[in-house]
């Protein structure tokens, strides 16, 4: 899947490609990452991208031309037929929240994207109006770019991209898969059996496997009942829950309607 993304500071993504687990995806080819510096296409003396925002106020505002002459370079070298051209995404916190859903659909779809990283006050809004197919938001809080949010949402692609996690560390059994059916991940324990007086609980040292896939199912809806309420609701919405989910979240909060 081929990915370009415009931004000011290309330098960023680089530690990100070549660490952990995700580094196979880009070394692989599996997700072919394009960095395009915006400055490239700037022009004037000063190559600037930014100006002051008409009708005043703080801070500068990405100007539209820089921004639609490094599209027409990426179209270009995309090379694409006329209806089958990527989509571009705007990282912006006017966007859609990413959820695992909206990352894992992408992750399968394999169609690849144009993305573009705001700064400053964000970016000329008949930029906009023209090229951005869709805004895609990191969460309710407003970064100082849109790298940021575009690092985390690689990764994130990445990582579910066939071949990149080994069996070891496959990324079915995490939170909001389906294999948990959209719950939240079970408590995880590693060696010294007891550290600082706190032992690891007997079910996952028992090597009963159905025994520590109980106990897990167990801790999970208990997590999840605590803090994500919501998906405990989509999952029995979605029918997921078994008769022994249910006991399981009425002993833990015989009082709550949930
Ligand atoms: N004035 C804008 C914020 C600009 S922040 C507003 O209030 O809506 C500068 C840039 O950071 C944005 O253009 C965007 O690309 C990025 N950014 C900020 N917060 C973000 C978030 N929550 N998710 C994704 N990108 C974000």
């Amino acid at each position: 899947m081929r990915i370009d993304v415009i931004t000011l500071f290309p330098d960023l993504f680089e530690p990100f490609t070549q660490q952990g687990v995700v580094r196979r995806a880009y070394d692989s080819g599996v997700v072919q990452l394009r960095l395009w510096q915006l400055r490239d296409f700037a022009t004037g003396n000063y190559r600037r991208v930014d100006d002051r925002p008409f009708g005043g106020g703080p801070g500068m505002v990405m100007a539209a031309q820089p921004l639609a002459d490094a599209l027409a370079a990426i179209r270009s070298d995309r090379n694409e037929p006329a209806d089958q051209q990527a989509p571009v995404v705007l990282f912006s916190p006017q966007g859609t929240t990413l959820t695992h859903e909206r990352v894992s659909a992408f992750a399968a779809e394999d169609k690849g994207v144009i993305v573009v990283c705001g700064r400053y006050e964000g970016i000329d809004q008949r930029f906009i109006d023209r090229h951005v197919d869709a805004q895609w938001s990191l969460g309710d809080f407003v970064l100082s770019g849109g790298e940021i949010a575009a690092i985390a949402w690689l990764d994130a692609v990445a990582r579910l991209m066939p071949g990149v996690l080994g069996d070891a560390d496959s990324h079915g059994q995490d939170s909001f898969n389906a294999a948990l059916d959209g719950l939240l991940d079970c408590p995880h324990y590693t060696r010294p059996e007891t550290w600082e007086g706190a032992t690891v609980p007997t079910p996952l040292l028992s090597g009963n496997h159905a025994a520590i896939a109980a106990y897990r199912r167990q801790q999970s809806l208990l997590a999840t009942a605590r803090s994500r309420p919501d998906l405990i609701h989509a999952a029995r919405v979605a029918g997921a829950l078994s008769k022994a989910d249910e006991v399981i979240l009425k002993a833990s909060a015989p009082d709550s309607p949930i």
